[in-house]
């Protein structure tokens, strides 16, 4: 957000009253205390929404805001600038207003009760390699979303995506007072009208409202009548325009041919487009996707139930050509008598093979006996559906670890608003990203729209382009035999010495090649890798006179970032500093980047030492040692489950080497994890613990290979039951502590025979 806007500008676009304005300007909102970012001028607008954001503002205070819009009495230091307002959303919506305003370019919205965010990403896709496109993040398309969406815009970008939606009548025209689109897709309301309005036609109604000063708004035929009514000027899709594409294996045809029918209309070559038809991206929302029993797959959504969640959900199952039978579960308690035909509605306009609607949390059999199909759970988060989810999971694969996407994303944006704008993001996905897996977290980063990755070696980067990674890769370690593999997959070494550059050079000079994007590693104290101050002068002469490569970005690496006194990362920031302004002065080529700091330094440094770009590690799993202070999720869990539960008298021993004797009856489980998963040998004896039904159970005896006894006396459990071997009461810092070491250490011990599940 860039607003560059004033105090006095500010509480005139919210007809505000305020005493004593500052100069000082203002460039960003904030509505959510959590995403503070201190570096840069911010005003927090207390917002009443699932919240009130009034019991915030001590919160926001203490993050450095000195500037709040509300409209409440509060109770602030006498430093806060309080700009008082009747209604803080409407204030908002303003200023959203105003910034709209000064961009000229199209703005485009979407609105309708379905299909919004699929419509979004999917023209988005088609229209990428053309504009340079503002789009509303994830599905923000309420009366707060559409404004923070709108906020984001910036002269940099020439076209605008906006969704919209209301729940309410009398909502839309805000909204389109705030976006006034200059175009629009309208996907209809169908039969899914909300309960608030009074029939499908006065709800479809409201929707058009937003474009009621559009130049054109695009829609199917089937709509053409209520676009007529509400005078809108239409433009109707035609679907036999794109008769030669072949839609049958894929779902949402409907969806498909309006972004395709728009992105045409915007000048995209019919030809491309057709070849991209097939290639839309599968949208997902927060599902686990997993292979179960009986070589079924399981999409397991029992998250939330609305119909948009629903939709995307089916969307992505009947994409998916992986099973020919698409099974259908649905846990309807929970769900309102209305909504209930809504759902059911949707649901079967996808054809199911076959849909379960399960009450009172019983299975039928004939579910249980379903073989070689997809699966999709669905229920809302109070159902008891999750557990009726587990009877599927591969009984094979009884130790997995979860991955939580939308924490690594929200904390990738909390190191993101550490830093002064621009500021680049590359991210390290080094040893199988953290021994996170080959390639879920690097898609997951490539479509979050990181601008690096970087590894240690070149295999590591082979194996992302393989799996169809696209963003740079820089290479740390570079060997000199791995050169043609550098080449041909087009990886970025990184050079930390003479002879090794004269040797790429060479090899590029075979090839004739000139400008081959390339990194240097600089020592500042790390005493790893890297050019000393003293070799910098040659190093640049060499530089100078090779065209075969050209220097992207220059780095060091800390060595100290996570002691709490900083002096030695100062001393070595300082160093870099000095060798940064040789290089600027001396180096003929002034587009390259500067960079230093790890995960652990842009928590600490990242407003005074960023330079042009940060390298984020551990900390985007939300482990770094001022997690807590930085508001960073913790995104691993590993869970195994009992095998087997015994009772054993006093005298008797458990295990091998009987370093385990009982002194009294008790009851010890089975696990299915053993030192081979990475469940250290050196968690024997009480040593490591695990967590059981809510009760802490130590490890009796010797960790085995592939099992380890837990002492369950104390805990209600039975055999099948989860285990948390890392998770919400045993945290990746207690479970390295244990074993002396760092959560680095516990995340890449991992074995790879341990199943990885990415939650979206
Ligand atoms: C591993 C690594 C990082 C990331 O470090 P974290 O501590 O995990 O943030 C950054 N830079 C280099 C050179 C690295 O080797």
């Amino acid at each position: 957000m860039n607003l560059n806007l004033t105090h006095k500008k500010l509480v005139d676009i919210v007809s505000g009253n305020a005493e004593m304005l500052p100069e000082q300007k203002i460039d960003i909102i904030y509505y959510d205390s959590r995403l503070i970012n201190t570096s840069r001028n911010g005003v927090f607008f207390a917002l009443n929404g699932r919240r009130n954001g009034h019991d915030f503002l001590q919160k926001a205070y203490d993050k450095g805001i000195r500037s709040f819009v509300v409209s409440q009495q509060v109770d602030l230091p006498n430093d806060a600038i309080i700009i008082a307002v009747d209604d803080t959303l409407r204030a908002l919506q303003a200023v959203a207003r105003n910034h709209r305003n000064h961009f000229s370019y199209p703005v485009l919205a979407i609105t309708g009760s379905l299909g919004k965010t699929t419509i979004k990403e999917w023209l988005y896709f088609l229209l990428a390699d053309e504009f340079n496109i503002i789009r509303s993040p994830k599905s923000f398309n309420s009366q707060i979303g559409v404004a923070i969406s709108l906020l984001q815009m910036t002269d940099e970008h020439n076209f605008a995506i906006i969704e919209a939606d209301i729940s309410h009548p009398d909502e839309m025209e805000f909204i389109e007072d705030m976006v006034s689109p200059t175009l629009g897709i309208y996907t209809g309301v169908g039969h899914f009208y909300a309960d608030n309005f009074e029939s499908q036609k006065v709800h479809a109604a409201e929707h058009l409202k937003l474009f009621k000063h559009a130049n054109i708004t695009f829609a199917l035929s089937e709509h053409k009548n209520e676009l007529r009514k509400s005078k809108i000027n239409a433009d109707i899709v035609d679907f036999d325009s794109w008769k030669n594409v072949d839609f049958s294996q894929l779902s949402y045809s409907n969806n498909r041919v309006i972004a395709l029918h728009v992105a045409e209309f915007l000048g995209i070559e019919k030809e491309s487009l057709i070849k991209k038809a097939s290639q839309l991206p599968v949208l997902s929302n927060r599902m686990e996707v997993f292979e179960g029993q009986d070589d079924n797959l399981i999409i397991n959504d029992s998250y939330n139930i609305d119909v948009d969640a629903l939709e995307q959900a089916l969307s992505y199952q009947f994409s998916s050509d992986e099973r020919k039978d698409k099974i259908v579960v649905l846990d309807l308690s929970f769900v309102e008598e209305n909504r209930k035909q809504v759902i059911l509605d949707v649901v079967n306009s996808y054809k199911p093979t076959q849909l379960f609607i399960l009450e009172n949390n019983k299975v039928p059999q004939e579910l249980l006996d379903v073989k070689n199909s997809s699966i999709l759970f669905k229920g809302s988060y109070r159902s008891r559906l999750k557990e009726t989810v587990q009877l599927f999971k591969n009984r094979k694969h009884e130790t997995w670890v979860e991955f939580d996407l939308k924490s690594v994303e929200h904390n990738i944006s909390v190191f993101q608003n550490k830093l002064p704008e621009g500021t680049k993001t590359l991210v390290m996905v080094k040893a199988s990203s953290y021994g996170t897996g080959d390639v879920n977290i690097p898609h997951f980063l490539q479509q979050l729209g990181i601008d690096y990755l970087g590894v240690a070696y070149t295999d590591e980067g082979t194996t992302l382009r393989e799996n169809g990674i696209t963003l740079p890769i820089l290479i740390m370690n570079t060997e000199i035999n791995a050169f043609d593999d550098i080449i041909r997959f087009r990886l970025e070494p990184s050079i930390f010495s003479i002879p090794q550059l004269e040797a790429f050079c060479n090899r590029l000079r075979q090839d004739n090649i000139t400008d081959f994007p390339i990194h240097i590693t600089v020592e500042t104290g790390m005493n790893r890798l890297g050019f000393y101050p003293e070799d910098i002068t040659e190093l640049i002469e060499k530089l100078n006179s090779h065209n075969e490569i050209k220097v992207k970005t220059i780095y060091s690496h800390l060595a100290d970032a996570d002691n709490p006194d900083p002096a030695y990362s100062f001393q070595q920031i300082e160093k870099f500093k000095m060798m940064k302004s040789q290089f600027e002065n001396e180096l003929n080529d002034s587009s390259v980047l500067f960079h230093i700091l790890n995960s652990e330094g842009t928590s600490k440094f990242g407003k005074i030492a960023a330079f042009d770009m940060v390298r984020l590690g551990i900390g985007v799993f939300g482990y770094t040692s001022t997690a807590e202070e930085d508001e960073l999720l913790p995104s691993i869990k590993w869970k195994t489950t009992i095998s087997q539960i015994k009772t054993i008298e006093a005298g008797e021993t458990v295990g091998y080497s009987r370093t385990f004797k009982a002194e009294k009856s008790m009851q010890i489980a089975t696990l299915r994890i053993g030192y081979a998963d990475g469940f250290r040998r050196g968690l024997s004896n009480g040593v490591g613990a695990v967590f059981i039904n809510g009760t802490s159970c130590p490890v009796v005896g010797n960790v085995c290979m592939d099992m380890t006894m837990v002492d369950v006396s104390n805990a209600n459990c039975e055999p099948g039951d989860e285990v948390e071997i890392i998770g919400e009461n045993i945290t990746i810092k207690t479970f390295s502590n244990r074993l002396n070491t760092i959560p680095y250490e516990v995340m890449t011990s991992i074995n790879k025979r341990v199943s990885r599940i990415y939650l979206k």
